[in-house]
């Protein structure tokens, strides 16, 4: 075989030289755990909250363990309970349904379209037909819904939205910052997102009470006055006694090393998006690949990046996902029967009833996903288009 991409698809860029310094000073003191302070000193994980609210411009941020300890917190402080039922996509990732699964809730899931947003038709659908008033939307791979009708809807309907962005922090759909549009935000700080902190995690709102909730919620042993960016005194006097510590706080030394990479977070999002448009202008120039749109409303991050293969068999996908490998290109196929690595369909999750999704099913059966870590080039990003488009013509010549 001709030519061969030998980069990894799971390597990250090495962290700041700054981060670096900030977490051995972090271990040299000793404190680690959030509330472990010195008289005056502010803490590493209330600045890292008080700077993540200045720029995503939200009210109030608190910092969790993880995002999927975000997206219960949530669901808990939107009162979701036992038994409810809550809204989402059909295709997202496992920690969505998980999360629902974890406060009790049932999901219902939404189709998506050939963009692989939710589908806004399909969404108010089983609004009316689920009565399910709470919405916890994934911007799954960084695909924005049409917010503004988005929000229309729901408010019209009266369900709550929680915004899942693991894959949009930085994102902004009409200008307006993706996590500001519903009535909380979840953020992931996980090695694979936009920030890298092994796990870790936000929640941002410009609810009092919410925040004042969530911050029981995560474990706060009435230390919340020692937040960052955290509600007033009087917003927890019910919070206090109502909400069960579920012990999900962020600790000193993720802060330490998340508060640089937050300084270059917008720098990032352009890097991004210049390895995103390589892959993208590589693959429009194959007739039988099909990209995703992205609306011209929609800043995206192009941390990874999606196609589709209309007309393809599953047999030509599963020999499409081998002839990329054997180039060095590592994709993920959604249409897989088994789920794999960090994919899964719907049909997966056992723990939630069985859903008759045929347009999200058709969808998944031809999609094909793939990150982009910074530690590639441009040229590498170009070379991989290539190298995708060699597979695709050896599959289906
Ligand atoms: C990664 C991810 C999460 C949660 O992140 P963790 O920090 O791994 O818990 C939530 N939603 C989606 C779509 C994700 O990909």
């Amino acid at each position: 075989m001709a030519r061969r991409f030998t980069g990894s698809f799971t390597q990250q860029e090495p962290l700041p030289a700054d981060a670096i310094a900030a977490a051995v000073a972090v271990l040299q003191s000793g404190r680690l755990h959030r509330y472990n302070l010195v008289s005056g000193e502010p803490g590493e994980v209330a600045q890292l909250e008080a700077e993540y609210r200045d720029w995503q411009g939200s009210a109030y941020c608190l910092a969790v363990t993880s995002g999927g300890q975000a997206l219960q917190i949530a669901l808990r402080a939107c009162g979701v309970r036992p038994g409810d039922g809550v809204l989402t996509n059909a295709f997202t990732l496992a920690p969505v349904p998980g999360a629902i699964s974890a406060v009790g809730g049932n999901a219902v899931l939404v189709e998506i379209d050939e963009t692989l947003r939710l589908d806004l038709d399909a969404l108010e659908a089983r609004i009316a037909s689920s009565g399910a008033r709470v919405l916890l939307l994934s911007h799954m791979r960084g695909h924005l819904c049409d917010m503004d009708r988005l929000m229309r809807l729901c408010d019209g309907a009266g369900v709550t939205v929680i915004e899942d962005c693991a894959h949009t922090m930085g994102a902004r759909w009409n200008k307006t910052r993706s996590g500001n549009f519903g009535k909380v935000a979840c953020f992931s700080t996980q090695t694979y997102k936009h920030m890298n902190s092994g796990e870790g995690g936000f929640l941002t709102t410009d609810d009092a009470a919410i925040a004042a909730q969530a911050t029981i919620l995560s474990g706060s042993y009435m230390m919340y006055a020692r937040h960052g960016a955290g509600p007033a005194p009087e917003a927890f006097v019910d919070a206090r006694y109502d909400m069960p510590n579920c012990s999900a706080r962020m600790d000193a030394l993720r802060a330490a090393i998340l508060r640089p990479q937050l300084a270059q977070l917008d720098g990032n999002v352009e890097r991004w998006n210049l390895r995103y448009r390589a892959v993208e202008a590589g693959l429009k120039t194959h007739s039988r690949i099909t990209t995703i749109p992205l609306p011209k409303e929609e800043l995206h991050v192009g941390s990874s990046i999606q196609f589709r293969l209309p007309g393809f068999s599953a047999d030509q996908c599963r020999a499409l996902m081998d002839a990329a490998k054997a180039r060095g290109v590592e994709l993920k196929w959604f249409g897989a029967a088994e789920p794999v690595g960090f994919t899964s369909a719907h049909p997966s999750w056992r723990y939630v009833a069985t859903q008759d999704l045929p347009q999200t099913d058709r969808i998944l059966a031809t999609l094909f996903d793939m990150r982009l870590p910074l530690s590639f080039s441009e040229a590498d990003c170009t070379l991989i288009a290539d190298l995708i488009r060699d597979a695709v013509d050896e599959v289906a010549p």
